[in-house]
């Protein structure tokens, strides 16, 4: 079922291969539980390899634990120092203007004012980090669809707004910069892809991006600190989108540094197309390119009950990369590479919110579950850390004031939903020198199939297999001849058809052949029903609710209901299996089975009806040695008066064995 082989020795003797004579020497993989390969370039010091964690004081004010490594829980300080340690060497944290309203309630989404800055960035600064400071020159999420002013601003002139965006990027910095935070980057705007603080003309972009690139400037030059200046925007994937926003910047003279982009896999293209479009940048205009936000989920599952973005059935189809902590190394690791690949332009990557885990982890099947969401959601409310509160409503109606609550991105974290960091956050380390020490895995699927007597084989051609790290891919198959050979579908039975993929993985085709139904009548649909024993006259064939075709047996009486159905026939030796289809109610605490009987013996299958059309198929599987006479049939007594329901297609086979 599993096969071990040798795609990681490929890759590491090509990597040799094709490097160039003037590269470092290959340097020492570490020991991993996960595949990353090293990404050449990323174990330079000027390489960012950086994480968003600006929702993290939020989280711990809600009362959050993250643990480090060893299962030890951490402060704030003791955080940032494991990032630090995980080899993480910068951070992003998202400033808003002001969000909150006047009675000073949090807008949520991490409560990211200048002051939660301020204290994640000490802490920051503290274990060795830089800081990147991504001002949204709003006072909640701006993005391409929104771009809104703050609210102090949203009355002024585009030259009062220059003016307003300038003094509060100068004042916002030195308050950083004076509390010992290693700024090293600013970020005017986010995501502002044609829009920005409430413009959307590249004239007034231009304006507004200069004063605050200036105001960067200017603090800088009064600190001595060297901090570049970032201007961001999304959507590579577009065809030639990023070519007219870096054309129409040049056009107005617009001073910068770094292009970045946000680069999600789900939406955003391919790693070469990434490369290609931030290359054609650097190399046109001289400037520097990064990724300022990625992620990958490593599970389906909801951990806090606010439905994520990436879950089943939405974003989860067509993939990259497997969804699992490996396949978040992989998505780290490729798009760190994809950035390398640009050259020394290419200056790093930010993971976007590896830390927003639920504030109470939430398991819809346990019995306090109302209990744990009711109290998440007190904590959004209060303390903001959900992806927005209500009272973000008055800046937000249409978004924030609908769908407001907890975090929709708890399974693209980098650690757990108890707070346990994930083998996926070493991958900033990981990067620097590539891993050894684990087992590449290729999985193939065990498939099954469902056959009626006298139909004809038809095997399936490919098989999925799955890797340990890598998208799943589908192979062909080749089926052993001989299982094939001894497969006989005119006799019920249970087939194992075992086969090999492409690639050299086992795996198998289970065959399932049902004989033909033994009954007679089976569905109720002839009007003859002396086959039936039928122990009360308020059971009968009637029209009521069949499970399908027309007719069924229907039972209903004022008084208890209490009676048999069944049919006796004469059986050769052999395994047979009885299922029928029903449903009903108002049954009070009474019993209901379906049964069948021979010789002194009586198997039962319980079952209980519990409402309209919740149809149930009790299903007894019985061997016979010899030729005898069986009764299969239902029983029902009800533990009221006026039980109700109906019993359909009723089924004996010749089972598989
Ligand atoms: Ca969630």
């Amino acid at each position: 079922m599993k096969k071990l082989f040798g795609l990681l020795l490929c890759a590491a003797l090509c990597s040799v291969l094709m490097a160039p004579v003037a590269a470092l020497a290959e340097p020492t993989p570490v020991e991993a539980p996960i595949y990353v390969p090293w990404v050449q370039g990323s174990e330079r010091e000027d390489f960012i390899r950086g994480v968003d964690v600006s929702s993290l004081l939020s989280l711990l004010e809600s009362g959050v634990t993250f643990r480090d490594t060893e299962g030890q829980p951490l402060d704030g300080q003791g955080f940032f120092t494991l990032l630090a340690e995980s080899g993480i060497n910068w951070v992003r944290l998202r400033v808003w203007n002001d969000p909150w309203d006047a009675e000073g309630h949090s807008y949520g989404g991490g409560a990211n004012d200048l002051h939660a800055a301020l204290v994640m960035g000490q802490w920051a600064t503290n274990a060795g980090l830089r800081v990147l400071i991504d001002f949204h020159y709003s006072d909640f999420w701006a993005d391409p669809a929104k771009q809104q002013a703050p609210k102090a601003w949203a009355e002024l002139s585009l030259d009062e707004k220059t003016q307003a965006l300038s003094d509060y990027t100068l004042s916002s910095l030195l308050t950083l910069l004076k509390g010992g935070v290693d700024v090293g980057m600013v970020q005017v705007g986010n995501e502002t892809n044609g829009k920005f603080c409430g413009e959307s003309t590249w004239d007034a972009l231009a304006q507004l991006f200069d004063a605050g690139s200036a105001a960067v400037r200017q603090a800088a030059a009064q600190t001595g600190y060297d901090i570049r200046v970032a201007l961001h925007f999304t959507n590579p994937e577009r065809e030639g989108w990023y070519a007219t926003i870096a054309s129409e910047l040049a056009k107005r003279g617009v001073d910068y540094d770094v292009f970045a982009t946000s680069c999600y896999p789900y939406w955003h293209g391919t790693t070469e197309n990434l490369t290609a479009v931030l290359g054609q940048i650097a190399r046109t205009y001289g400037k520097q390119v990064m990724v300022a936000e990625t992620s990958w989920a490593w599970t389906l599952e909801d951990g806090d009950g606010h439905e994520n973005t990436v879950r089943p059935g939405q974003n989860d189809t067509g993939l990259a990369y497997p969804i699992s902590v490996q396949g978040q190394a992989t998505e780290i690791a490729s798009m760190m590479q994809a950035v390398a690949d640009v050259g020394e332009a290419g200056i790093g990557l930010f993971y976007w919110e590896p830390a927003w885990i639920p504030v109470q982890v939430y398991d819809p099947e346990a019995p306090d579950a109302s209990a744990v969401l009711d109290a998440s959601r007190a904590l959004w409310e209060t303390c903001g850390s959900g992806w927005a509160s209500s009272w973000a409503g008055e800046y937000d109606p249409e978004d924030a004031g609908v769908w407001y609550g907890g975090s929709a991105i708890d399974n693209q974290a980098l650690f757990d939903f108890a707070g346990n960091p994930l083998p996926s956050l070493q991958v900033f380390r990981y990067v620097q020198t590539g891993t050894t020490g684990f087992a590449v895995e290729a999985i193939a699927e065990q498939v099954e199939q469902q056959y009626d007597l006298g139909d004809t084989l038809s095997l399936p051609e490919r098989v999925q297999v799955s890797y340990s790290y890598g998208a799943p891919e589908q192979l062909p198959v080749t089926w052993n001849a001989e299982d094939i050979a001894a497969a006989d579908l005119t006799t019920a039975g249970i087939y194992v058809i075992r086969g090999l993929t492409e690639n050299g993985c086992e795996t198998s085709c289970t065959v399932r052949v049902s004989g033909a139904n033994l009954l007679v009548n089976p569905g109720f649909e002839d009007a003859d029903m002396s086959m039936y024993d039928i122990s009360q006259p308020y059971a009968s064939r009637t029209v009521d609710d069949p499970a399908a075709g027309a007719w069924s047996l229907h039972f209903w009486t004022e008084g208890i209901v209490d009676f048999t159905a069944a049919q006796t026939v004469s059986l050769p030796a052999g395994t047979y299996t009885f299922t029928l289809t029903g449903q009903g109610g108002d049954m009070g605490n009474g019993t209901s089975c379906s049964f069948v009987r021979f010789d002194d013996t009586e198997l039962t299958c319980d079952f209980a009806l519990t409402g309209w059309v919740k149809w149930v198929q009790p299903s007894i599987t019985f061997t016979l040695t010899e030729e005898t006479e069986v009764a299969v049939g239902v029983s029902v007594v009800a533990g009221k008066n006026g039980a109700w329901g109906t019993f359909d297609e009723w089924t004996l086979c010749a089972a598989p064995q």
